[in-house]
């Protein structure tokens, strides 16, 4: 299969996905994650109409992303990957939606940076679901209070919450646990699930899937 026909059975089970849900197609965003993939890859996708795309790496990013965003208005870039305070300038300069923010350091740099560059970021925070020990992220029990620091002390424009699941594990007792924190922080938006769980988050509340894979093939 190609990019193309690939990217439409995504968007055609994401749509079915949301129906079964109750809820309207329109209101899951598609992230397409090209990490690894480079410009020439890449391309396809935005022809054939593909405008959020997400990248692990800020690095990686800079090596193909000016150059494509200049070549298509609209396209909306998101962080998907951990992030070094030391690399806050580029990101802030490079990406629209950051949606890993998850300690007090990353966020205060974050604020500084979108201040000095005058750019404002969309965030979401990311939530170690699974208290796996080497995973980014908050823990649930201090999420809440993350949030209520990150808008009212900082600032930031915080809109939404994202999760990995552990992969050895069911997902959806994790997108429930996200949608929850959601509810009580005052969150609408809610990024979680990948190639190989996008419907079952669609069926917790998910807003925005991130999918890698199943549109670009094997990395
Ligand atoms: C790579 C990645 C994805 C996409 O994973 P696939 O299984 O290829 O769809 C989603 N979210 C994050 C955070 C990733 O790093």
């Amino acid at each position: 299969m190609t990019i193309e026909e690939r990217l439409d059975e995504v968007r055609t089970r994401i749509a079915a996905a949301a129906r079964e849900a109750d809820r309207t197609p329109e209101a899951v965003t598609l992230v397409a994650v090209s990490k690894t993939f480079d410009a020439e890859a890449i391309r396809p996708a935005i022809l054939h109409g593909q405008r959020v795309f997400g990248e692990n790496r800020v690095q990686e990013s800079h090596g193909k992303w000016p150059e494509l965003k200049a070549e298509t208005p609209g396209i909306e870039l998101h962080l998907i990957g951990p992030l070094q305070s030391n690399k806050a300038a580029e990101a802030v300069a490079l990406f629209d939606v950051i949606e890993t923010v998850d300690r007090e350091k990353i966020a205060r740099a974050l604020a500084e940076e979108m201040v000095k560059q005058d750019r404002r970021l969309r965030l979401y925070v990311q939530v170690n679901t699974g208290l796996e020990p080497q995973k980014a992220g908050i823990v649930p029990q201090d999420t809440v209070d993350f949030v209520t620091l990150c808008r009212s002390e900082l600032g930031l424009d915080i809109v939404g919450l994202m999760c990995i699941p552990p992969a050895d594990e069911n997902p959806g007792p994790h997108f429930a646990l996200l949608a929850k924190l959601a509810g009580q922080c005052g969150i609408e938006r809610l990024s979680m699930g990948m190639s190989g769980d996008y419907e079952t988050a669609i069926a917790f509340g998910a807003t925005s899937v991130r999918v890698g894979s199943a549109i670009f093939g094997h990395r």
